[in-house]
Parts: structure tokens; sequence; C-alpha cells
């Protein structure tokens, strides 16, 4: 395998080609970003974590059933995934309300939903990733009926089993973000990332936040919870 040119810098990853069209390598970084790119920072070791526990959580899914992006962990913070076509939606399901859903719809964070909820938003900075509807997404021509089916279906999915995963841990799956995207064959894969920078952890007994909410909210403690995380997840 051989690292090609860099195609793309995002927020947190850089993504290369490679000298085989179907792959490509996802290089993930320290840099912090929240509100939409305003606030920046570093969170020492993120990468390294983010990297590992993405890759962990995508192989646990994998086994159960649930088609992903994880082809081969390279190095602490490159990973050989398959290349998509991102559908440009984030998948967001909740369990507990916190975040945008608490300031939209006016309930305090820390409610459990009756029921986990899905939304999607347009996966767009400049317009500051707008909440919309499957209607929306037909009429853009963003993915088919069958494909928002399929998205849904796994994303659900992916919840049963993070949330039972994370619990084992004494983690909480308050929230988090999927991003799925289309092989050239046009199936649908899990891919991005599934870490603490893309869910919302609570410890199940005193509901402290282990996740990217510490950088958010300027809570401080960020590398520690990340570590925590990791070292549950290790068995440590
Ligand atoms: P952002 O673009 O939001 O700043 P990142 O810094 O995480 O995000 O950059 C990673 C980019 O790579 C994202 O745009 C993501 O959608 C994209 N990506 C993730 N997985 C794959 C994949 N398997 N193939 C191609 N692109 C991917
Ligand atoms: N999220 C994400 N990327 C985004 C927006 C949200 O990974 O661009 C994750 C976030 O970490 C949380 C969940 O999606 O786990 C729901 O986030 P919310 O809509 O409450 O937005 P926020 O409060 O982060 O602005």
């Amino acid at each position: 395998m051989t690292k090609g040119a860099q195609m793309y810098e995002g927020k947190a990853k850089k993504v290369f080609a490679t000298d085989d069209p179907t792959l490509v390598i996802v290089d993930y970084k320290d840099d912090a970003t929240a509100f939409n790119g305003e606030k920046k920072g570093t969170i020492l070791g993120k990468g390294v974590i983010n990297n590992r526990m993405s890759n962990l959580l995508m192989q646990m899914l994998e086994q159960n059933g649930v088609p992903t992006h994880f082809v081969k962990e390279l190095s602490e913070r490159e990973t050989v995934v398959k290349k998509v076509t991102i559908v440009p939606l984030e998948v967001i399901i909740r369990n507990i309300a916190a975040g945008s859903f608490s300031k939209r719809f006016g309930v305090e964070e820390g409610t459990v939903l009756k029921t986990p909820s899905l939304e999607f938003s347009l996966k767009n900075d400049d317009l500051g990733d707008p909440l919309i509807n499957d209607y929306h997404v037909l009429s853009l021509g963003l993915a088919t009926k069958e494909e928002i089916a399929t998205i849904a279906g796994y994303a659900f999915k992916v919840n049963e089993l993070l949330k039972a995963f994370m619990l084992k841990l004494d983690i909480e799956l308050v929230d988090f973000k999927l991003e799925f995207g289309k092989t050239a064959d046009g199936t649908i894969v899990l891919a991005d990332e599934i870490s603490p920078d893309t869910c919302r952890f609570w410890d199940v007994h005193t509901h402290e936040k282990l996740d990217k909410d510490r950088f958010r909210r300027n809570m401080g403690g960020e590398v520690e919870a990340y570590q925590e995380v990791m070292r549950r997840l290790m068995g440590e």
C-alpha cells in the first residue's frame, strides 16, 4: 500500500489517495473545531485515540452486520478505508436530549427520549449544516428513497449495537453523528469516524461528560476524557 497525494484536508482528518483507486488513507489530526469552525484548538493525542477507537467500533459493527468503510489500520494515526462518495448528510441519532436538540425543542439536557430520534443535517459548512428532511433530500437529489431507508436502518442498528457496547463500559450513548458513503458499485457503507468528536458519551454513574463537549463548552479535561474512554475500551 503506497500513500499517494493528499486529496483533502478537513477539520479533523486528512485524506490521501493510494495506488489502489478503490482505497484511500485517512490521517487523524489533533485539531479540534466547534461551532462550525469558529472555535479552534488542539486536543493533544486526540488523533491517535480517534483513529484507534473508530477502527475498533467499526470492526464491532461490521461483525454485527453493518457494512463499513474500514479496511486496515496502518499506524497510530492512519487507516486504509474504502473510498466512497460521501452522501452529504450528517445522520444524527439521539437517545437523550442534549445540545442543539435541547435548545431547539426546549427540552432539558439529560431528558431521556421516549424513543431514539433520527435527524439529517445537510453537510455544508458554508450553510452551517442546516437541518433537512427526507423530502428535501429527495428534492435535492442527495439520496433516493431506498438509500434514505437503508441509511436510517443502519443508523438505528448502529445505535442499538453501540449503546449496548458502551453501556458495558459504564458509558451512556447520548447522541452521535454518522456519515454514509457509496462505493463504486453503489453499496451504502458507514464511513467517516465514530469517536468522542462525533458522539456524546456520559459516565453512567456520575454523568460526567467524556466527549468533545468539554472542548466546546471550555470545561477543560478533554485530553483526560478521551483517554478515559479509550482506557475503558481497551479493558484496562
Ligand atoms: P470535515 O470535512 O467535516 O472537516 P474531516 O476533517 O473529518 O471532516 O475530514 C474527513 C473528510 O473525509 C470528510 O469530509 C468525510 O466526509 C470524508 N470521508 C470520510 N470517510 C471517507 C471515505 N471512506 N472515503 C472518502 N471520503 C471520506
Ligand atoms: N455532531 C458532529 N458533527 C457536527 C454536528 C454534530 O459530530 O457537525 C455530533 C455531536 O458530537 C453530537 C451529535 O452530533 O454527538 C448531536 O449534535 P448537536 O446537533 O446537538 O449539535 P451541537 O450541540 O454539537 O452543535
